[in-house]
């Protein structure tokens, strides 16, 4: 966007009609230009962020706020904004969306790699079912918005499927030595990836309130064989062993053409119990979820009641409103940290993408097995 593109500012709100907005920026391109005194509107279960020269620095709670240097003194404090009464502020807000989003749906795009004690490399397509909420606003723009660019919904669930994906190769690669043995573990599966994951999504600012693994989808030749094995029970059949690395083979001889169409509804044998769907229906009514929210909240640490929208706690000092966590260890960084208190890692560094040493394919940051090839990393 040009230069040209600047919003005047006086009210600031949001109205999410479509209820599938994560977040959505005001103005949606281009810059705006805040004036002295404008109104920010933040709606039950939204919260405003002021996101200022790339990073997010103050959180809004539900409510009217009238904007001024006086009640934004994070900003003023460690931002050093200049913001005269004549003079507009040149900064975004982002308005977080504080519900509940069920039932979001992760899949493979391409079908990743797992290397199979007994097949070999077999490629898999898995899909499933997740719910997630942002818990801390700021750190969620930071972290999303700021450091890895996702600007709009779409981009950030984008972005957290292929985590998913990711995380799931490599839970699959650590806790499965064949496919053989994959009947009536999805249940454990699931949970298993659903704590890797909360790790990894509590660094967004979010939090994974369920996940599970609907179906893990071989090629269909390997699907055929293990319906006949698991039917010839625990006989190992090493003639059936055969001819299913023949058909692997072929598999693999095939991929460079692109043979897509095995998405859904292929290995039914996999598929888990429907039941799982009334877990994901939201309780209550439908729609809804702006229940009423306590006015005290205690402080995790120390237990005392603080205010709801207590940016740390009065106290114990312990920091409710995370602004940035460092990438190495995970430690919650104060506002202009330079670096981590607790390891001396640099606070702005950005996560860097693992490369698989054997096929060159980018993974993500912290990945245990190569998505592409199914490689180890180190
Ligand atoms: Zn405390
Ligand atoms: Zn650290
Ligand atoms: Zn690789």
């Amino acid at each position: 966007m040009g230069k040209d593109n600047v919003f005047f500012l006086e009210v600031i709100e949001w109205f999410d009609e479509t209820g599938r907005e994560l977040v959505h920026r005001i103005p949606e391109k281009g810059s705006g230009e805040i004036k002295f005194g404008a109104q920010l509107v933040v709606r039950e279960s939204q919260a405003g962020v002021l996101f200022y020269k790339g990073k997010a620095g103050d959180a809004f709670g539900p409510g009217r706020h009238t904007l001024t240097t006086a009640n934004i003194p994070v900003l003023t404090k460690i931002l050093a904004m200049p913001w005269g009464t004549t003079s507009p502020l040149r900064a975004e807000v982002y308005l977080a969306n504080m519900k509940v989003f069920p039932n979001l749906k992760w899949g493979t795009r391409e079908p990743v790699a797992f290397k199979d004690s007994e097949l070999g490399l077999v490629r898999l397509r898995a899909h499933g079912v997740f719910n997630i909420q942002v818990v801390q606003p700021v750190l969620f723009i930071n972290s999303l918005v700021g450091t890895m660019g996702k600007y709009t919904t779409q981009e950030i669930e984008e972005y957290l499927k292929r985590v998913i994906v990711s995380r799931f190769n490599d839970h699959l690669g650590e806790n499965l030595d064949s496919l053989f043995n994959l009947p009536g573990r999805y249940d454990e599966l699931s949970e298993g990836l659903q704590r890797r994951l909360q790790d990894d999504y509590s660094r967004f600012g979010l939090s994974l309130k369920h996940l599970y693994i609907t179906s893990i989808t071989p090629p269909p030749e390997v699907q055929r064989a293990i319906d006949d094995k698991s039917r010839l029970g625990v006989i190992r059949d090493l003639d059936r062993l055969v001819k299913m690395k023949a058909a692997m083979a072929m598999e693999k001889a095939s991929e460079t053409t692109g043979g897509a169409g095995t998405g859904l509804g292929m290995g039914l044998g996999f598929m888990m119990p429907a039941m799982f769907a009334e877990t994901f229906r939201p309780r209550g009514r439908t729609g809804g979820g702006a229940s009423a929210a306590p006015q005290k909240i205690t402080c995790p640490d120390c237990k005392n009641p603080i205010p709801k929208d207590a940016k740390f706690c009065p106290h114990c000092g312990h920091q409710q409103l995370v602004f940035d966590q460092c990438v190495n260890c995970g430690k919650n960084l104060p506002p202009n940290a330079k670096f981590c208190p607790k390891c001396g890692h640099p606070a702005d560094e950005k996560p860097v993408p693992k490369i698989c040493p054997n096929c060159k394919a980018e993974n993500l940051p912290g990945s245990a097995f190569c998505n592409q090839c199914g490689e180890k990393l180190g």
